[in-house]
């Protein structure tokens, strides 16, 4: 298939019309959102969105996101709008909170996997937005990498996936956040499935109650747990190289990977580490990238998949500190223990 890329700023009209145009006749556009690209197709439409499993190599049991323009666009997505949803639909969107809940009947079963749930998101990037008005649908969309792989956070990821395998890819340049939205499911008890830049704390703030964190968000998948989302089984986030994560104090973190750097570069292996910016004193004379500062930890959160692509081919091990799982850290220890299957280390 021939790919068409264009650029979001110099190409916008041209970009946002020709992709509303392919989603609507069942093709594929690769979009840029403020949380990492999106891999759209025609969400109302399955054989249109089974081309999304297709191109990614996604297994068939891991729904999508529906992506909308507008909130009023949710009332014949769902059986009906409950007030809590209404409620962080006002303060959140558009922006980078998934609300899931009880679909209605013009879903096809492509996107939800089958699940009697749906997810809906109203992104807060302008492309995204045009794309989906210039369309006319809803755009079914998971993230825009090869299954299991880091999400792309630039076009040029999207590019080292996808070319060849979808119609347009639009360039909107650097994702803001850098992470996946927040996934909460609204059925029952409200439960963050997936962690975000829209915070636990930030979402009890406006329920005026507690909120639950599915277990699988720190500790790897239980089979004997029923999966809300079955997609919370799967590898994900994993670069070639092996990722090893070393918890403690920045002392004892530090030391932990310098003794194990020291051990695999013995063995022959090349090693790199994801070093904060406080910490970097304690890697004099090793490989390391400075990935973000602790005292703004959307900075990691930004750089995080960028480095796991970066060093998937130039390092044989990826060491990381852990960082604390309150407010944005919950997020960013999601994904890093994903990344690394969980391999934890501490004295
Ligand atoms: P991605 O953004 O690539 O991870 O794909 C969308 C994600 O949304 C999936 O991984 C699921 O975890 C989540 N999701 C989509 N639909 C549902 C649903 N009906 N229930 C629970 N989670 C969902
Ligand atoms: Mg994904």
């Amino acid at each position: 298939m021939e790919t068409k890329i264009f650029n979001a700023v110099t190409q916008y009209e041209n970009g946002t019309k020709i992709g509303g145009n392919v989603i609507r006749s069942g093709g594929l556009v690769a979009f840029p959102t403020e949380t990492v690209y999106g891999l759209g197709a025609n969400g109302l439409d399955g054989a249109a969105v089974k081309r999304i499993f297709e191109a990614k190599g996604r297994p068939a049991d891991n729904p999508l996101i529906l992506h909308i323009a507008k909130k009023s666009d949710l009332r014949e997505l769902w059986t009906s709008v409950p007030d809590i949803a209404r409620r962080l639909a006002d303060e959140f969107w558009p922006g980078p909170l998934t609300l899931v809940f009880n679909r209605s009947s013009i879903i096809p079963d492509e996107v939800t996997a089958g699940l009697d749930t749906v997810a809906v998101r109203m992104s807060a990037n302008k492309t995204a937005l045009a794309l989906i008005r210039a369309s006319g649908v809803p755009i079914a969309a998971p993230s825009a990498n090869t299954s299991g792989k880091p999400s792309p956070t630039t076009a040029q990821h999207v590019i080292d996936d996808m070319w060849g395998k979808v119609d347009v890819i639009i360039d909107g340049g650097a994702c803001d956040i850098g992470l996946e939205s927040t996934v909460l499911l609204l059925s029952g008890k409200p439960t963050i499935l997936r962690p975000g830049a829209v915070t636990k704390e930030m979402i009890e703030a406006v329920c005026g109650a507690s909120v639950n964190v599915a277990k699988s968000v720190l500790k790897p998948f239980d089979a004997s747990e029923t999966a809300a989302a079955p997609g919370m089984k799967y590898r994900h986030y994993a670069p070639e190289a092996d990722v090893i994560i070393a918890k403690g104090d920045a002392f004892t973190a530090a030391s932990i990977i310098r003794r194990e750097y020291d051990r695999f570069e013995a063995a022959g292996k090349r090693c790199i580490i994801l070093s904060s910016a406080e910490s970097k004193a304690f890697y004099k004379g090793r490989r390391y990238d400075i990935i973000g500062t602790k005292k703004d930890m959307s900075t990691m959160c930004r750089n995080l998949f960028a480095e796991l692509r970066l060093h998937s081919s130039d390092a044989d091990v990826i060491f990381a500190e852990a960082m604390p799982t309150c407010d944005l850290g919950l997020a960013y220890m999601n994904r890093l223990l994903k990344a690394s299957g969980f391999t934890v280390l501490e004295e």
